[in-house]
């Protein structure tokens, strides 16, 4: 009996040892696998925090603390929305995240405005994540990172982009641009040729070309100087501007004293009466030209064609015909004009070619 009871102790103590080593190993265990989480964590390149669903922090880690500028010990159970977020939109988040747990553990992303002990404020992407423990929310964790270089990069970037895009425009600009008097060059004529003409092929449309030639320029420069015939032909081309005044009307120099003028949509009738009023305005505006054998101001001789769009037909005979007209014109004496026009209109039988 004594054998007994001695083995049933003995077996006793043994289980009870059995169980206190177990106990021991797990606390161990625990122990290794917490140390190593705080290593991790303290180790890790990424700032990280953790909350209690009210938003008091439970945990910080150092890279959080380095960023933040703060002592992690004394953060510890002051609520982070307090401490470091610059604007109130952590408290929503927050808010956000807990009131969908029921639909299981919730993750949000985005860039809020944080403050650092100094008050300097940054840009910090985060990513929030809600704690779920025993199917109970125990709080938030978040993951963040200063973002604000990369910001100012972006912002950076995004200028030059846009200083890029205007300085193309202007580029394009220039290169459409006749640079002393500011209306259209050659290249942009020819270009605008083509477009109205094909517009006009869509809608049926007429299209009149004005050449518009300075009489006796040369004399003019070489009696007033070469400044004083720039200064003439911006004159000539803000009359010719101040006569063309409609959004599709397209006023180029051609060459030279030599100016192009486009009209679409308009019969010859009516571009007929365009070069009348080129011809008044320089009567009323006069630019005195003593050395002109026709008068004693600037006069023009204006060409005139005028066309319906059609398939078939060279657009470039339109500006041939106008050319011609204007050759008729200087060959007639000048300060006058001259029009090779579709139809005979009532007042414009005197140009028609
Ligand atoms: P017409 O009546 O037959 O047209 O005679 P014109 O003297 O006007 O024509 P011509 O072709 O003999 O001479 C044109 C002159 O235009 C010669 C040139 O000095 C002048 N000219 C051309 N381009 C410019 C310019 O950009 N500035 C100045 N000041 N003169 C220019
Ligand atoms: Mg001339
Ligand atoms: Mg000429």
């Amino acid at each position: 009996r004594f054998a007994i009871g001695l083995s049933v102790i003995g077996l006793g103590v043994l289980l009870v040892m059995i169980g206190i080593f177990r106990h021991l190993k797990i606390r161990q265990e625990r122990r290794q696998t917490s140390e190593l989480l705080a290593v991790i964590s303290k180790n890790m390149g990424e700032s990280l925090y953790a909350t209690d669903i009210y938003g008091n922090i439970t945990f910080i880690n150092t890279a959080a603390c380095v960023l933040l500028g703060c002592n992690c010990d004394s953060v510890l159970g002051k609520n982070a929305h307090h401490l470091f977020y610059a604007q109130t939109t952590g408290e929503d988040v927050c808010r956000r995240l807990l009131d969908r747990m029921e639909n299981g553990p919730q993750v949000h992303e985005d860039v809020q405005v944080f403050r650092k002990a100094d008050g300097e404020v940054f840009h910090a992407e985060c990513l929030s994540t809600t704690m779920i423990v025993q199917r109970r929310p125990v709080g938030i964790v978040t993951v963040f990172r200063d973002i604000s270089r990369r910001l100012a990069r972006e912002l950076e970037m995004l200028q030059m982009t846009n200083e890029l895009e205007h300085a193309n425009k202007e580029l394009t600009r220039l290169a459409r641009i006749d640079g002393l008097t500011g209306l259209a060059n050659r290249r942009w004529f020819d270009e605008s040729l083509q477009r109205l003409w094909r517009r006009g092929l869509r809608n049926n449309g007429e299209l009149s070309v004005l050449m518009v030639d300075i009489d006796h320029f040369k004399a003019f420069n070489d009696h007033y100087g070469h400044l004083a015939g720039d200064e003439c032909l911006k004159s000539v081309a803000d009359t010719l501007c101040e006569c063309c005044k409609r959004p599709g009307d397209v006023v180029a120099r051609y060459g030279g004293e030599e100016f192009a003028i486009l009209l679409p949509e308009t019969k010859g009738c009516d571009a007929l009466h365009v070069a009348k009023r080129i011809q008044a305005l320089l009567q009323n505006q006069p630019i005195v030209h003593e050395m002109s054998p026709i008068l004693d101001r600037l006069t023009v001789s204006i060409g005139i064609s005028s066309r319906k769009a059609e398939p078939g037909v060279e657009v470039v005979d339109l500006v041939r015909e106008a050319d011609r007209c204007l050759y008729r014109a200087k060959a007639g004496g000048r300060n006058q004009v001259v029009g090779l026009l579709e139809e005979s209109h009532e007042g414009c039988s005197q140009i028609n070619g």
